[in-house]
This record gives structure tokens, C-alpha cells and sequence, in this order.
């Protein structure tokens, strides 16, 4: 199901690396509005320690964020110590394609981590890749996404729905 994501989390800090081990992910492509950066252009904390451990376990990673405000992306790919891609148009492609030739692994075998349905976890589906949704960080959206939302909730519920009759 091209709307559903293989996993669910509250935020990247769940995303542990044994997890990552049991399902073969080496690298991790990160979203950046509400998934590592707040509404406020606040990194949350224990985010870049979060990344740095997982980096010293040879986790590789790459940021592809939708946004056009490249001083904001690499502000955020400063601090995370990041390459990144901006202005990528998820769902459409070519910039999570850029991320998967720089990060140099199967599609497959990347987590592509972010907080919204329509963008990431379907982009990241359409690429064969391992889509992780987390909860957006504040309520607070810009006006576009905020009109996404209940549909989008109503999606997580269903996925969360189907997961856990799988695990019953
Ligand atoms: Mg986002």
C-alpha cells in the first residue's frame, strides 16, 4: 500500500539501531519540517545525538527536504553535519534518486524517515525505499500541510489498524 509506512514512530530518537539491523537499513534519508526542525527553527533535543550515534555505527545519512529555503536546510544540515537536497518536490523522485546515488546503497536497503504521508511515505514507497513516519513534531503547519492533516491521521489509523491484526 503505497500510503502506508513500515513503521511508526514518535519521533527519529525511537529509530534504533537494532531496528535498523533486523531490517537491513544502512542508510537513513531525513525530512527536515517537523521531522528534525520544529515551526520555530528549533532543532529538538538529543536529535544530533540521536544521528551521531547512529553515524558511529556506520548508519550513513542524507537530508532531501521539500523546502525552497535553502538558508533554513543548510542551517539544519550544518548542525546534523549532513549533505542534503532541497526543493526536492516529494513525492515526485528525483531528489530522494540524488540521495540514493550519493548515499550509494539499494533503495531497499534506506530509511526514508519523515512526518507526512503524502510527501515522504509515498515518495519514498514509489522508490522502493523503507519508509519510517513519525508524529510531526508541534501542531503547529504551515497552511498547506494543515489541510492535510485529517486525512492524514485517518491513513495512520488504519495502517495502525492492519498492524496490529498482523501482530495478533
Ligand atoms: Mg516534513
Amino acid at each position: 500500500m503505497i500510503l502506508y509506512p513500515k513503521a511508526y514512530y514518535k519521533n527519529v530518537k525511537e529509530i534504533t539501531i537494532e531496528f535498523l539491523n533486523k531490517n537491513n537499513i544502512k542508510a537513513i534519508i531525513l525530512d527536515v519540517d517537523n521531522t528534525i526542525l520544529d515551526f520555530d527553527k528549533n532543532i529538538p533535543e538529543g536529535f544530533i545525538d540521536w544521528c551521531e550515534n547512529l553515524k558511529n555505527h556506520n548508519i550513513k545519512f542524507c537530508i532531501v527536504s521539500n523546502t525552497n529555503k535553502l538558508k533554513k536546510v543548510k542551517y539544519v544540515a550544518k548542525e546534523f553535519d549532513l549533505p542534503y537536497f532541497y526543493f526536492a518536490k516529494k513525492p515526485l523522485k528525483f531528489g530522494f534518486k540524488k540521495a540514493i546515488k550519493l548515499l550509494n546503497e539499494k533503495p531497499e536497503n534506506i530509511a526514508a524517515v519523515g512526518d507526512q504521508v503524502f510527501t515522504d511515505v509515498v515518495g519514498a514507497n514509489r522508490c522502493k525505499m523503507f519508509p519510517i513516519l513519525v508524529k510531526p513534531i508541534k501542531k503547529k503547519d504551515i497552511f498547506i500541510t494543515k489541510l492535510k492533516r485529517p486525512l492524514e491521521n485517518h491513513i495512520i489509523k488504519s495502517f495502525l489498524r492492519k498492524r496490529n491484526k498482523e501482530v495478533k
